[in-house]
């Protein structure tokens, strides 16, 4: 029997195809007594044979997707598992205490990473996460969990509970038809992953997602927000005419490329594209981007044990500026906190993280890495148009001092002869009420302003953004939200700053002739928005301005 769940739709689109449920994996490890300590110990060693013929294979797909640079944790994990400290350590356990493999691997993981985390060299402490990393890993193998891993035929629609950046990123995306989940929202990170790649996806599905089970068909439509599970004929086929439909709109799109952001009475805006990774810079290429205007930076630190070095990073910035040959570049300056928690920072828990030390307020806490990061986009700067902006931002005493910080930075680039543009433009997201209020003295800081209105919305409308009980309050077309907007570009332009939005709002076609009208210079975002933006652009008249502004309520 065919059942209908109703959801909500946060990425367009229809995908046919088979449930996969991903269960987050928790490891539970339980010490047992065993008779065999010789057998104990094949066990283990047949686990960590697989594990590292798992890195083996992570290693060749990562050198081909990201470089060597990228792909080298996955050898030095591999190595790691070869340590014969290691591994006379777990051996001992399992012999000495006649105990299963797992509980040794468990007990060393956390000897060595406790004798790691005190050490002088900041290299070997930053080995105590890998260290935990590797043994995951073998236990995963030990108890036959079969985590993350998705085989190549296999094709399938994710339904999870809730996906956290980390996770999602993990997922092969050529295999994923589709993204549903219990809960999230349409600004959570799923849902603009889901976007950028044109996949369709479905939050806020609730209990119901429990009654899912792997393989059930399911058709999800991400415009409706409905999932169709076992389908029947009539549904399939109504479905099927409506992804032909869609095939025919993304062939009519494709013929804008190349062609200008221009309304009928001669106004031009420019059209950017948010990413997250190198992937994302090529999808966004690829929907005649005029620029990227959201690198959301704080993608390079997930999935991994440790944060991305200055070589790391550099490689991968300067990447993203030689493929966009000249086009400006904006990049986010690590954006960590709130929603986004990494697997590289154990960051303290907090009652309200949204108003906790997150954005630019744990970068400047956390000065070390943050040089290391704007070091990296300094050296990068040498190979195209580069923008630098910063989230979270509520005062200008912030932006005082990370100028200071970049003084520091250019200092020692100099000395050390590396090079770099002088004329780096520096942004401020508007992410909080409190910068839009203040917009006059910033736009006297800075080149540009970005509205965030993801967290504007959040902060201003006092709307958590990753509760979906409470999204029916998040409204970004409110008026308050619209003034602060219209505010913000007023304040820019008295000083000659430029002003774009990379909230998600940005996308919102019923805004876009209200945002043309207030001012807005750059529109940026999810890549598969581009064409669908300029198709509208190019229908508007935007000559009676007042008019515009004044039906939404922000003349003045
Ligand atoms: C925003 O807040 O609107 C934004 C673009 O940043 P993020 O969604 O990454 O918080
Ligand atoms: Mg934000």
């Amino acid at each position: 029997m065919m059942k209908i769940i109703q959801g909500k739709g946060v990425s367009s689109g229809i995908a046919l195809g088979r449930v996969r449920m991903y269960i987050r994996d928790e490891i539970n490890v339980m010490r047992i007594n065993i008779d065999n300590p010789d057998a104990e110990y094949e066990r283990y060693n047949a686990a960590r044979l697989e594990a590292m013929a798992q890195l083996n294979a992570l290693y060749k797909n990562a050198l081909t997707e990201m470089g060597e640079n990228n792909a080298m944790i996955f050898g030095v994990h591999c190595m790691m598992l070869e340590d014969p400290d290691y591994n006379n350590s777990v051996e001992g356990i399992i012999r000495r205490q006649s105990v299963n493999a797992e509980y040794a691997v468990a007990a060393t993981a956390d000897n060595f990473a406790r004798m790691f985390a005190v050490m002088e060299d900041d290299y070997l402490r930053e080995r105590a996460s890998d260290v935990r990393d590797i043994s995951r890993r073998v236990l995963k193998c030990l108890m036959h969990k079969q985590v993350q891993q998705m085989d190549a035929n296999d094709s399938c629609v994710i339904c999870a509970q809730d996906l956290a950046p980390s996770e999602t990123v993990q997922f092969d995306k050529k295999k994923v038809l589709a993204f549903c989940t219990a809960r999230g929202s349409s600004t959570s990170h799923t849902a603009i992953l889901a976007r950028t790649l044109g996949i369709p996806a479905v939050t806020g599905i609730g209990d119901e997602l429990a009654e899912l089970r792997d393989g059930d068909a399911i058709i999800v439509d991400g415009g409706t927000g409905r999932l169709y599970i076992n389908p029947d004929e009539l549904t399939y086929r109504e479905m099927l005419h409506k992804l032909e439909c869609a095939k025919h709109r993304t062939a009519y799109l494709s013929t804008l490329r190349g062609h200008d952001n221009i309304t009928q009475d001669g106004h031009r805006v420019n059209l950017y594209a948010n990413v997250s990774s190198l992937e994302d810079v090529a999808i966004a290429l690829d929907n005649d981007c005029g620029g990227i205007g959201l690198f959301r930076s704080e993608f390079l630190y997930l999935d991994r044990g440790e944060a991305p070095t200055e070589e790391q990073q550099f490689l991968i910035y300067r990447q993203i500026l030689e493929r966009m040959e000249g086009k400006r570049v904006v990049i986010r300056t690590l954006d960590i906190g709130a929603d986004k928690q990494y697997g590289c920072f154990t960051l303290a828990k907090e009652e309200n993280p949204a108003l906790g030390l997150r954005g630019i307020r744990f970068c400047l806490a956390n000065p070390m890495l943050f040089k290391t990061q704007l070091r990296a986009l300094f050296r990068a700067s040498a190979y195209g148009w580069l923008a630098i902006m910063f989230p979270m931002i509520i005062s200008v005493e912030e932006i005082r001092r990370i100028k200071e910080i970049i003084t520091d930075v250019k200092d020692e680039l100099r000395r050390e002869h590396l090079p770099f543009r002088e004329d780096v433009e520096l942004g401020v997201m508007i992410e909080t009420p409190a910068a839009v209020m203040i917009s006059d003295l910033l736009a006297k800081e800075v080149d540009f302003f970005s509205v965030g209105s993801n967290d504007l919305t959040q902060y201003t409308l006092a709307v958590d953004r990753q509760n979906p009980e409470v999204e029916q309050y998040s409204d970004p077309r409110h008026v308050a939200l619209l003034r602060m907007i219209r505010i913000t570009c007023e304040n820019a332009h008295k000083v000659g700053a430029w002003v774009g939005i990379c909230g998600e709002v940005g996308a919102d076609e019923e805004l876009t002739e209200a945002f043309l009208a207030m001012g807005v210079d750059e529109l940026s975002v999810t890549p598969t928005e581009i064409l669908p933006l300029r198709e509208k652009i190019r229908g508007l008249d935007l000559s009676r301005r007042e008019k515009i502004l004044s039906a939404i309520g922000v003349a003045w």
